[in-house]
């Protein structure tokens, strides 16, 4: 809960200031609803979130003053209710061997470092975990993950710099089959020389996988940066379809101001959140929780 509070704190004093200096000894009316709904949206929680979560505050309280505690009360509650039917534990089917995890996101998301966090964790439930190095694209990618794998004790797959990131990971679940490993983990590029390039070598390497395994990939994570702001959108938009991304984890929570856009997310697509990262070592990884998010961000 220290971890998840002080992670988030940039995107709670933004609110909760802005709050309390809204709300103390005023009247609350259209005027100051506006304004809170542009505080709101300063933390990128979206416009018809902003515009929802003021009218909620509005209900019934007009000309009346209301405490900032109360505001930050109801965003609290109006932010777990959008965030509740998103806040879902990521299940490892243990029938699956390996379970076939496809990791999936933009250059510097903190996609490697979640690949690490993730594998750690794995291998705290005593699983083994194989990781297949697919962002080939990158020698500093795959060095990154051999370093996850010492680190973790989790098998790494690899190859040359270039080489087919299809071939690659069908190349590890191979090994992963044979093994029985638990937990396959694939990297993948975030960048290529354009974004279709991109697209189609994503799209080649879950029909690869499905080839060998037709119920794989068992899941499809999208890594999302929270200090992009209103961009996390777009990057859903590009990689849902093509990944067939079954859920969400948005990184570097702790840095930013816009935390906001979690909500945002969560009321647009309505996709899985299953993990955050408020930190860059190992164990700034949580499970995502609706309650516990909602009432750090509203102080
Ligand atoms: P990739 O290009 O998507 O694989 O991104 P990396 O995993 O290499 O991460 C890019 C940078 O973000 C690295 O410096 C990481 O340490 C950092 N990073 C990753 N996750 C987090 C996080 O949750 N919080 C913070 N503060 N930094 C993070």
């Amino acid at each position: 809960w220290r971890r998840l509070t002080e992670g988030l704190s940039r995107t709670s004093s933004a609110l909760t200031t802005g709050i309390t200096d809204l709300f103390t000894k005023r009247k609350l009316d259209a005027g100051t609803l506006e304004d809170l709904e542009d505080i709101l949206i300063q933390a990128d929680l979206g416009l018809a979130t902003s515009a929802k979560i003021a009218r909620a505050v509005g209900d019934g309280r007009y000309d009346k003053q209301i405490e900032p505690a109360e505001v930050k009360a109801i965003l609290a509650r109006e932010v777990e209710t959008i965030l509740t039917p998103v806040a879902l534990p990521l299940a490892i089917d243990a029938t699956k061997k390996p379970f076939v995890l496809l990791m999936v996101g933009v250059n510097g998301s903190g996609k490697t470092t979640t690949i690490g966090k993730l594998a750690a964790k794995f291998r705290a439930e005593g699983k083994s975990v194989m990781l297949a190095a697919g962002d080939t694209f990158r020698a500093a990618a795959i060095e990154q993950l051999r370093v996850w794998g010492e680190r973790t004790g989790a098998e790494v797959v690899f190859g040359q710099q270039g080489a087919d990131a299809a071939g690659l990971a069908f190349e590890a679940l191979q090994k992963a089959k044979a093994n029985g490993t638990d937990v396959l983990l694939v990297d993948t590029a975030g960048r290529l020389q354009n974004k279709q390039g991109l697209m189609d070598e994503l799209a080649k390497v879950v029909r690869v996988i499905r080839k060998q395994d037709p119920s794989a990939p068992h899941a499809a994570l999208l890594v999302l940066d929270a200090t992009v702001g209103q961009n996390a959108i777009s990057q859903v938009e590009a990689f849902r379809e093509t990944a067939g991304v079954t859920g969400l984890v948005m990184t570097k929570l702790d840095g930013t101001a816009r935390g906001g856009i979690l909500v945002a997310l969560a009321a647009q697509f309505g996709l899985p959140v299953h993990f955050i990262g408020v930190g860059e070592s190992v164990e700034d990884l949580e499970p995502f929780s609706a309650r516990d998010f909602a009432r750090a961000v509203a102080g």
